[in-house]
């Protein structure tokens, strides 16, 4: 062992890109995991013949750094239509509607604009949101105040309905909570990733991103099944006993084990028929009300049909950890139990009743808090452990944090270890 020279712990997207940098410029690394498995966060388990991604996750085509390293053409990618369909089911039966997105599709904007809960005002209102937030580079997003994205909502003057119905269950879904405290800054991100690109899923599940990034690095490189037990500048322990190395990245947060957490619920269904066929992500109209559960529904089925079998549908259902814990529930029958109540009002107890439950998982840790006292930017933060660190802790909870973080600790240890190859560096690899 003590020929490998830089550790990386963690094999999520960011140690993999930050190992695979270092090998790309000649350093030997050795990459440990406490799973079995690599891919962190983006993971994809296959049952009966349906991808299961660790929770409901897509790809965004916009993001700069992933698209340099995330070869979407190789992975098949497939993508979501723009805009959103939106569910209110307060009175009656309930109606889905369309919320069309009125830059690139003008047409079904202004239809949009008469379906019920956003005027024509609160078209404009996007129309000029984008306008505002495609101008300039993504580093002038995040420029300006630190108020939570509810109140930034609110101060561009959007209509009540628009922000509980739409913009409400959208972003809770993306930031994983519930109120919209999340930075306006990251909204910007997000909001003008999403105007300017694809949201995409690739064929054969999130996981194969990171499977496809570990099999480039190759498999006698991995030591999975390991907990690091403590980390500095030039040592791991692990199994009771120090092992040396000439540099160490840690490539995870503490804050898997305790901390504030951005937790997650998906539910997923095995349907004979999708509960609608279009491939656009269905919103909780009615979200702002506390008796309500479910963030959004997708089928991802029904934009890649690798995700089921042949003849089936897979239903995703998103469930923000915050909304789970003010209800009470705690364990997956709970869920389930709820989720399906909830699904009854909308497609009819007798449908819901013939799906099947394949999976009800928890992820504690989905992203991570942007807290108090963070001045969010678009530049990687130090860690505070000594070691090279990387992860989208020190950026934002997104691919492209994790990525960047993974790019400046790679320098880093480059700069540290100061090889032959460092004043001739490669190429970054696509994968
Ligand atoms: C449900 C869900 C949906 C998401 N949706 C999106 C999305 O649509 N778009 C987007 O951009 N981002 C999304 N994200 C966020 C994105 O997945 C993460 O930002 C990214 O995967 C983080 O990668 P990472 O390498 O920083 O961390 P991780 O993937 O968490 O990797 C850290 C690794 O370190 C390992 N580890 C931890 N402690 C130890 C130890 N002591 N010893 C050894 N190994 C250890 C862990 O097992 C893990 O494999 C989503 C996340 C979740 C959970």
């Amino acid at each position: 062992m003590t020929e490998q020279r830089v550790a990386v712990v963690g094999a999520g997207i960011a140690g993999l890109h930050c190992a695979s940098i270092l090998i790309e410029n000649g350093i030997e690394v050795l990459i440990f995991d406490k799973e079995t498995e690599v891919g962190g966060r983006m993971r994809t388990t296959n049952v009966d013949g349906f991808l299961l991604d660790q929770g409901f996750h897509v790809l965004q085509t916009a993001y700069p750094t992933a698209s340099r390293v995330i070869d979407y053409k190789a992975l098949r990618c497939k993508a979501f239509q723009p805009g959103a369909l939106v569910i209110d089911s307060r009175k009656g039966k309930p109606k889905i509607r369309k919320m069309a997105d009125p830059w690139r599709q003008p047409i079904r904007g202004i239809i949009s604009a008469f379906n019920g809960f956003a005027g024509m005002a609160d078209l404009l209102r996007i129309a000029r949101l984008r306008r505002d937030i495609l101008k300039g580079s993504i580093d002038s997003q995040f420029d300006g105040e630190d108020s939570t994205t509810m109140e930034w909502l609110h101060s561009r003057g959007f209509s009540e309905s628009m922000i509980q119905r739409f913009f409400l269950p959208l972003f809770s879904g993306i930031f994983l909570e519930s109120d919209l405290r999340t930075n306006e800054r990251m909204f910007r991100f997000v909001f003008r990733m999403m105007s300017k690109g694809k949201m995409v899923l690739p064929t054969d599940g999130i996981g194969s991103v990171t499977a496809k990034m570990a099999e480039q690095i190759g498999e006698d490189k991995f030591r999975l099944g390991v907990r690091i037990g403590g980390i500095d500048e030039g040592a791991i322990r692990f199994r009771g006993e120090a092992h040396r190395f000439d540099a160490v990245v840690k490539a995870f947060s503490e804050s898997d084990d305790d901390g504030p957490k951005r937790s997650v619920w998906t539910m997923y269904l095995d349907a004979a028929e999708a509960p609608f066929r279009s491939k656009h992500i269905l919103l909780n109209g009615n979200l702002g009300e506390p008796s309500a559960l479910i963030a959004h529904v997708a089928v991802p089925s029904n934009v890649q049909s690798s995700y089921a079998p042949k003849g089936r549908n897979l239903v995703a259902v998103t469930i923000v950890g915050d909304r789970a814990v003010s209800a009470g529930i705690e364990n997956p029958s709970g869920i389930e139990a709820a989720a399906r109540e909830e699904l009854g009002q909308w497609f009819g107890d007798g449908t819901v009743s013939t799906w099947r439950t394949l999976d009800v998982n928890c992820v504690e840790h989905a992203l991570p808090e942007i807290g108090e006292g963070i001045r969010l930017t678009n530049q990687p933060r130090q860690g505070e452990s000594g070691a090279t660190e990387c992860g989208d802790y020190l950026l934002h909870g997104s691919v492209e944090g994790a990525l960047l973080t993974a790019e400046k600790a790679a320098q880093e240890i480059i700069d540290k270890l100061k090889t032959p190859a460092s004043g001739n560096q490669q190429p970054m690899r696509r994968f």
